[in-house]
Order: structure tokens, then C-alpha cells, then sequence
């Protein structure tokens, strides 16, 4: 665990490039796919690049739409648009990573976090080296066994190394297949009585050990609908709005983050685009801004 020793406003400067994955044939519930450009228009790299950083946009990856596809079977509808589109984005991820840049992609439902995941960990693989994962979010939709195999290997995490918080909406097939992954899980619960704070540290401290650092995969949800309504599956009894900044500032202070990720955006039902601001905000808590 690295202390932080930074003085106020002093963040050090990254070079970034912002990824958007407009997919939402991962859900029933559609218009996440307009989730990057809700995330661009609230300001996302004026904004980063006000911070200090230096930021590029690598636009889109290219996205079937349902409209042009025929459903598949009903639990995975349209597995094989969302792999092909999983590894040409994973394929990116190498490629930003390979020219010094942290990636930020925009989804997107949380299926682009199949090919993020797989592209983070194939980079750091071929220098030997393994990743951890921080899944933050309201569901336990961590395990899609069929987009497992994207660029042919795996795990891609170890068990040991990932990390579910936040977690309050969960079937029973879900709470087996989570007990049976190995994982760790900190639920909503858990952040209620042992504090954000602790629960941060100690899913950092896991995800950390023994790894190049790790991929932070942030699903809006995990929010409460009060601050961030426009998200794709809304549950009440979420993360309010400065546990969720002090979370993101804690993952800054610590500065093992290698990848980030926001998904689930959805302009259709949000108020306004707060929900995209908000995820702006959060964003620039995790690359370093502070209070003060
Ligand atoms: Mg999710």
C-alpha cells in the first residue's frame, strides 16, 4: 500500500487514450450503446486535460447494432457480434498500451469488459506479468463463461486478484457461480459497516499483490439511482455520491490503476446527462483530482 505523499493540485501528468465501445447486445434494455457520446459531450477530455493530463480520443470501435442481426439463443443473443467486437477492442487495448498510453473506454454494457479485461492481460502476459481486476458495480455480471476465451487464454485473472464491490442485486445461480470463482466479494453491506475507505484498501491490497497493478472496471449502476439514474439496470441502495468520489480518489492515491473503464451510460432514461456527468466527474477522482 503506497502512502499518499502528493501535495494538493499536484497530479501527475498521463498520457491517455479514450476508447468507446457503443455495444448493447449484451441487455434487453437498449441506449447504452449512446453512452460514449454521452460521456464525450459532458466533457471528458477538456475536462482531463485541465487536470494536467495529455488526452487523445480513438473515436469508436465498430459495433454491429441489433437491427442488423438475427438473435441467437435466448440467455446470449448475440454472442458472436459481442465476441467480435470484444476482440477487435481487446485488440486496441494491446495497441494503446504497447504506445504508453492508459486506456479509458466508454461503453457500452459491461460485456466490453471482456475484451478490455482480455486486452490488459494478454499486454502484461507477454512481459510475464499478471493483472488484477476491480469489478465495481450493483450486479455480479463478472462471469460470462462464453467470452472467457477471447485471444485464447485463460484465466485472464487470477481468482486471488479480483475483486466484486458494491455488489446488492444477486440470484442465487449468481451467489453460487461467485462462491465457486473464488473471488473476493464486498458487498453493499460491507461498505455500510466497515466504511468505504477499509473496503477499498483491502480490494486494492488483493488485487495488487503479485500483479503489474490492475484494471478498474467501473459499472454506474453500482451508484444509486438518486445521483446516477440513467444506467441500465437502476437498483435502489447504491454507493451515494461521495462514497463513490472517495472510492475513485483512493484508487488515485494508491497509482497502480493500469486501465479504466465506465460503462452502462444510458442518455435514454438519464436526467439531462448527470448520470454522464457524473461518471465524468468520478473519472477525473480516479486520475488524480482532489478537493483540494
Ligand atoms: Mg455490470
Amino acid at each position: 500500500m503506497t502512502p499518499t505523499t502528493a501535495s494538493f493540485s499536484s497530479v501527475i501528468p498521463k498520457k491517455i487514450r479514450v476508447i468507446g465501445v457503443p455495444l448493447d447486445l449484451g441487455q434487453s434494455r437498449r441506449g447504452v450503446d449512446m453512452g460514449p457520446s454521452a460521456v464525450r459531450v459532458a466533457g471528458l477530455e477538456a475536462r482531463l486535460e485541465a487536470l494536467g493530463h495529455m488526452v487523445e480520443d480513438g473515436g469508436n470501435v465498430s459495433v454491429a447494432i441489433a437491427e442488423q442481426k438475427k438473435e441467437g439463443h435466448p440467455h446470449a443473443k448475440y454472442l458472436k457480434e459481442i465476441t467480435a467486437t470484444c476482440v477487435k477492442h481487446a485488440e486496441l487495448m494491446i495497441k494503446t498500451l504497447e504506445s504508453g498510453k492508459v486506456p479509458i473506454v466508454l461503453g457500452g454494457d459491461h460485456s466490453v469488459a471482456a475484451g478490455t479485461v482480455a486486452g490488459v492481460a494478454e499486454f502484461y502476459r507477454r512481459q510475464n506479468q499478471k493483472i488484477g481486476l476491480i469489478w465495481i458495480d450493483a450486479h455480479s455480471d463478472i462471469n460470462t463463461p462464453e467470452l472467457a476465451n477471447i485471444l485464447n487464454f485463460s484465466p485472464k485473472v487470477s481468482p486471488e486478484n479480483c475483486v466484486l464491490v458494491g455488489v446488492r442485486d444477486i440470484d442465487a445461480v449468481e451467489k453460487e457461480n461467485v462462491r465457486q470463482a473464488g473471488i473476493e466479494v464486498f458487498t453493499m453491506r460491507d461498505i455500510d459497516e466497515r466504511g468505504m475507505r477499509t473496503v477499498m484498501e483491502e480490494a486494492l491490497r488483493m488485487a495488487g499483490r503479485g500483479t503489474a497493478g490492475y484494471h478498474i472496471s467501473l459499472d454506474m449502476d453500482w451508484v444509486d439511482p438518486e445521483d446516477a439514474p440513467g444506467v441500465g439496470t437502476p437498483v435502489r441502495g447504491g454507493a451515494t455520491y461521495r462514497e463513490a468520489h472517495l472510492a475513485m480518489e483512493i484508487i488515485a492515491d494508491h497509482g497502480r490503476m493500469l486501465s479504466f473503464e465506465i460503462v452502462e451510460v444510458n442518455p435514454v432514461i438519464d436526467e439531462h446527462n448527470r448520470t454522464a456527468e457524473l461518471a465524468v466527474e468520478l473519472t477525473l477522482s480516479a486520475f488524480g483530482k482532489k478537493i483540494l
